[in-house]
């Protein structure tokens, strides 16, 4: 939660963590970045796997000049904000301005549930939840934010177990006229093994109607770990 309680006071809010790796997933997969996941998520997929990011009263407070530092300490200047929902989070607007006064090129991994603020952002990378992530419908898909995001030149990032998945995927993109060219299929997993067993399906998928294949490296070299 943000605080700008007194004037002189510094502006804060709670993050789950911040670390330094390279981006796992999605459009610019294998790129050493910074991330900053911000504390708080309403959506409630089933398949979460930062479920410790749910609680907007969770994590750890920092002050926003505080957390630039945090970033900037790291020898790269990309960085990746995510959550949680970061969207959902009142520190992500001026988290973006500071990063960005700081020189970072700037990705946010969203769920696409709230409409984008207007911020210097370079890659919105949209992970949009199909019907298996549990979320009713009204929550997860919300037409104005995606033709906003559409509009930015987004990212669609979509996890996908099976058939009937990748045919949501192919009616949304009908119904919402998002380019094949920038959706991405992921292989849904927590677990290295369960991740590499369902990687030849995405990519036979991605190969017959046109997306993108999107690993999971970090789980891949990594495993199911925090912080990298
Ligand atoms: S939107 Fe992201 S952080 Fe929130 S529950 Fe879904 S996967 Fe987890």
């Amino acid at each position: 939660m943000l605080q700008r309680a007194d004037r002189g006071k510094p502006l804060t809010g709670r993050i789950a963590e911040v670390f330094f790796s390279i981006q796992g997933e999605g459009a610019t997969a294998g790129t050493p970045a910074v991330f900053v996941r911000l504390q708080g998520c309403s959506v409630g997929c089933v398949w979460c796997d930062t479920k410790y990011s749910w609680d907007p009263g969770g994590g750890r407070e920092v002050a926003l000049e505080d957390l630039v530092e945090e970033a900037a300490a790291f020898p790269c200047r990309r960085c990746v904000i995510t959550g949680g929902e970061p969207l959902e989070s009142p520190l992500f607007s001026p988290l973006v301005h500071a990063l960005r006064a700081r020189g970072f090129t700037l990705e946010v991994e969203t769920s696409g549930t709230l409409p984008p603020p207007a911020v210097p952002v370079d890659q919105w990378n949209v992970s949009a939840k199909l019907a298996g992530s549990g979320v009713p419908e009204a929550k997860r898909i919300n037409p104005e934010a995606i033709r906003r995001f559409l509009r930015l030149g987004a990212w669609w990032k979509f996890v996908v177990v099976d058939a009937a998945d990748v045919a949501e995927v192919l009616r949304l993109a009908e119904r919402f006229a998002i380019p094949r060219e920038k959706i991405l299929l992921m292989p849904e997993g927590v677990r290295r093994e369960e991740t590499l067993e369902r990687s030849p399906w995405v990519a036979e998928e991605c190969q017959r109607y046109g997306f993108r294949f999107s690993p999971r490296l970090h789980i891949l070299l990594w495993g199911a770990r925090r912080g990298v």
